[in-house]
């Protein structure tokens, strides 16, 4: 309550920008988001930040381990159906724990085994693909993205129909921690045609 306090005053001590009285006004008339960020819950991860992002610019949906279920898509289809929002990004992270859990096949509570549930079949994928251990938990990370942006793609039909228009992109992302920087995984994913082309962590080829 202190730092709302602050950051109310405009006083704020850490984050990055401050609400004057025109931009108050402006966000009570309305939003007009120009991107989707669906991202981990992860307290490292604050998509305003990493974007260099005042109120208003990105709507976000996060939920640990970066996966979306029924309630979540109903969350992105809002944004497309009230904003036309013309972008979604799935933003995995380094160091993901929940990602973790599912490479280590933890198992908890009814709860948490639904989202570790959810990311086990892409570290399966991983596994199965190959390639050095120490690269297993963030290539799980990107596989995971990539998988959560195809599921809303397969489920979504208010998303496939804006991308068939050219009205809407999904792409996935892996943010760096040690570099703060927000990679891009793959281009734009399509609805049909070939895989999506990578451009980091994997090879377009392992892609299957
Ligand atoms: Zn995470």
């Amino acid at each position: 309550m202190t730092g709302n306090a602050n950051f109310a005053a405009g006083n704020s001590e850490k984050a990055p920008f401050g609400l004057c009285e025109s931009k108050k006004k402006e966000l009570l008339e309305g939003q007009n988001p120009f991107a989707v960020v669906v991202c981990c819950s992860d307290s490292r991860i604050n998509p305003q930040y990493l974007f260099d992002c005042e109120l208003g610019d990105i709507f976000v949906i996060r939920v640990a381990g970066c996966v979306l279920d029924d309630v979540s898509i109903g969350s992105i289809e809002y944004a497309l159906e009230f904003f036309s929002t013309p972008l979604i990004m799935i933003l995995g992270h380094q160091s993901c724990g929940a990602v973790k859990a599912a490479v280590d096949g933890a198992t908890g509570s009814r709860y948490l085994n639904a989202i570790v549930d959810r990311i086990a079949p892409s570290v399966e994928k991983v596994r199965k693909r190959g390639g050095p251990e120490n690269s297993l938990w963030n290539d799980s990370v990107v596989e995971n993205a990539l998988s959560t942006a195809r599921g809303l793609l397969k489920r979504s039909e208010v998303v496939r129909e804006r991308v068939k228009k050219k009205e809407l992109k999904v792409v996935a992302a892996f943010f760096n921690l040690m570099s703060a920087r927000v990679e891009l995984v793959s281009e734009t994913l399509s609805i049909e045609g070939p895989a999506p082309k990578l451009v980091c962590y994997q090879k377009k080829d392992e892609i299957k």
